[in-house]
């Protein structure tokens, strides 16, 4: 089926077209630069980018596959998790479109459609994976048995997504917003193991209850603390060491974890997905570990890992493959959906 999804949960406007499991087209508008001062999305200033930036994205994406808008058999849409303001935007839009091409309607999980995002990469995808969710706003450890039946959330973040640490260690040292690639860019000529700042929940008291969860307001603090420290005695921070090293302390729980769950769950697939996937040393370390446990691992192009409207409409394709209905217009925007609700029908 050609389908068109559409993308508004965070800063990303995000307009896709895929024929089946063909992506035709890919339009990402980021309001990215307007929340840099801030240090962070903004929900009031995202919602409103969204607004300004859908109908020029649509009006790109449909140029871009060659295609006209009375050509879908479907129009997709992002209902959920993410911020409610700027998910509103997508919803209404696509409940607009839909009823003025007369086109069913699929409201899918936005989680779920990071997932999805896989098969546009045009390589065989199999399931059972364990699947790495790292971006701004998540970090979510999920066991995908079934891309349109059944995913099961293993364990999330407690606190901070690993991106948001990102954002506010880079914060502290004096680096600009986005503070990941800052980060990775001091880090490359740091040392890891000059400072072992300490790895979130994974000490043995904290593994029954949260194996697979994860926390990192305690990194968060315990670098903070380092730097005062040095500043009060009067010392120089070494900015690529404190980033190096912290960035270590990220990288290892998120593979250490990710890892421990495709053993335990006997699954030798892991997928990674999110804007953090852009890092370097989690590439590196997730891909030589993985190799070590003969654990297979996919990473999908950039352009797919972020948010984007494709996964959303290439989730909707693999639903209406399957004979899932369409949704009714009776769903709204659920900034807290589970993962649980692959589809939200209304
Ligand atoms: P969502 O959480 O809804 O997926 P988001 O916009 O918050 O959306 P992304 O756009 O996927 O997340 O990713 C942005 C985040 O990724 C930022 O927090 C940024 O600092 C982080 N990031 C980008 N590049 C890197 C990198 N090289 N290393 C670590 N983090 C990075
Ligand atoms: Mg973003
Ligand atoms: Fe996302």
């Amino acid at each position: 089926p050609l389908v068109l999804g559409i993308e508004t949960s965070c800063d990303e406007t995000g307009i896709g077209i895929v024929r089946g499991r063909t992506l035709l087209s890919n339009t990402i508008a980021s309001s990215m630069a307007e929340h840099a001062r801030y240090g962070g999305v903004v929900p009031e200033v995202a919602a409103r980018a969204h607004l300004e930036a859908l109908q020029p994205a649509i009006e790109a994406a449909v140029a871009e596959a060659g295609v006209e808008l009375s050509d879908l058999d479907a129009v997709a849409v992002t209902s959920g998790p993410g911020l409610a303001g700027a998910l509103m935007v997508g919803v209404g839009a696509a409940k607009s479109l839909a009823v003025a091409l007369d086109k069913p309607l699929y409201a899918v999980n936005h989680l779920v459609g990071h997932i999805a995002a896989d098969i546009l990469t045009g390589d065989d995808v199999e399931y059972p994976t364990v699947a790495l969710l790292v971006s701004g706003g998540h970090t979510s450890l999920l066991l995908v048995r079934d891309l349109v039946s059944d995913v099961e959330m293993l364990g999330e973040t407690m606190d901070d997504a690993a991106g948001e640490a990102f954002d506010k260690i880079a914060r502290i040292l004096g680096l600009p917003y986005p503070g990941g690639p800052e980060i990775d860019r001091a880090a490359a000529t740091g040392d890891p193991n000059a400072i072992r700042f300490p790895r979130g929940l994974s000490r043995a008291s904290d593994m029954a209850a949260h194996r697979y969860d994860f926390s990192f307001s305690g990194l968060k603090t315990a670098v903070a603390r380092w730097i005062e420290q040095r500043e009060a005695a009067g010392e120089p921070v070494p900015v690529a060491d404190v980033a190096a090293s912290f960035r270590e302390a990220v990288v290892d729980v998120l593979v250490t974890k990710a890892l421990d769950a495709c053993a335990q769950h006997g699954v030798p697939r892991l997928l990674l997905g999110g804007g953090v996937i852009a890092n370097r040393r989690l590439r590196e370390v997730a891909l030589e570990r993985a190799a070590a446990a003969g654990v297979a691992v996919r990473i999908p192009p950039l352009s797919l890992c972020t948010d984007n409207g494709a996964m959303i409409a290439a989730l909707a394709a693999e639903l209406i493959a399957g004979g899932a209905a369409p949704s009714t217009l009776a769903f709204g925007a659920d900034s807290t959906l589970p993962v649980t609700e692959i589809q939200v029908r209304g």
